[in-house]
């Protein structure tokens, strides 16, 4: 089990808001959803990669002349990248002086994941907290994190799954026992806007909720308040609730509003940002108010995530 092997993006020590008590979160790599608005959009691909801080880049030029494949190109005044040369060894991160390059991603074994969790477990032990492992999808490395929710559970942790509920019931089904409870992203009901906005069928995530339902899990829904994709749709949110309602299952609600994190994250990829969503403001106090009473209706504890 301590052998098994995932690809790894963070490990977020002393974590408060990610499932009960004081926990350590370990972010895995790869994702099988396209939301424009991911704030980890450095999760989406399953395999290392360069990120450049853009804030910090000073345009010196050490990056360009150190890497042996040409993949840096500073050119009328922008950083440009070519990932297809990048072979990710290391010599642009070392070289360049403000610290503007990272290279995301780092193999890893449970057991060295579990060493360093559990460094914390005094405070696991006095708030009732523990392991929480999200992503990207961490249920696309299931193997992974079965090691790491057992190994967790054999250290005596409290455990949490932040999933998109996308999986197959096979593999829901082989980590249930070392679940105590279940983060899903309940984005949007409508089938065709979730197609078009995750790439992904809402179907098939509501049949595992149910499923999930039945076995007697107990799981937390997590929803992103999106402009232009729920934000201002009342009837959505009223459908969450009732679902809620439906689900002895289902705990608690947690709403998070739209932010704009994603774009600098997006540029640090060196990819496109789209023009209109950059501009798009956060979402108004007042709206943000309105959903949260349409959500109490549930019955369910409903806070800010
Ligand atoms: S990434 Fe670093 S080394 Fe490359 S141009 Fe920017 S500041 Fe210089
Ligand atoms: S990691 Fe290596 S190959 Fe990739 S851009 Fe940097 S120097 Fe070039």
């Amino acid at each position: 089990m301590k052998k098994q092997r995932g690809v790894v993006f963070d490990i977020k020590r002393f974590a408060i808001h990610d499932g009960p008590g004081i926990r350590t979160t370990v972010f895995l790599k790869g994702c099988n959803m396209t939301c424009w608005w991911c704030h980890n959009p450095e999760s989406r691909n399953p395999s290392r990669e360069l990120f450049m801080y853009v804030n910090k880049c000073r345009m010196c030029g050490r990056c360009v002349d150190v890497c042996p494949n040409d993949a840096h190109l500073l050119v009328d005044g922008e950083h440009k990248f070519d990932r297809e040369k990048c072979r990710l060894c290391g010599k642009c991160v070392e070289e360049c002086p403000f610290g503007a390059l990272k290279i995301i991603g780092e193999e890893m074994t449970a057991g060295a994941v579990m060493d360093e969790v559990l460094e914390d477990k005094h405070y696991y032990d006095v708030s009732g907290g523990g392991l929480t492992i999200s992503g990207g999808e961490p249920m696309l490395q299931i193997d992974f994190v079965y090691a790491l929710l057992k190994l967790a559970k054999e250290n005596g942790l409290n455990t949490v799954l932040d999933t998109n509920g996308s999986d197959g019931k096979g593999d829901y089904e082989k980590i249930l026992p070392v679940v105590d409870l279940f983060f899903i992203d309940v984005k949007q009901i409508d089938e065709n806007k979730h197609q078009a906005g995750c790439g992904i069928s809402w179907l098939r995530i509501e049949d595992n909720i149910h499923w999930l339902d039945s076995k007697g899990a107990k799981i937390t829904f997590r929803c992103p308040i999106i402009p232009e994709f729920n934000a201002e749709d009342d009837g959505h949110w009223q459908k969450v609730a009732e679902l809620a309602k439906d689900l002895n299952s289902v705990v608690a609600i947690e709403y998070l509003p739209y932010h704009r994190l994603w774009i600098s994250k997006v540029e640090g990829l060196f990819c496109e940002v789209d023009e209109h969503r950059r501009n798009l403001p956060e979402i108004s106090t007042e709206r943000i108010n309105k959903i949260e009473n349409i959500l109490r209706t549930s019955g369910k504890k409903v806070s800010r995530g």
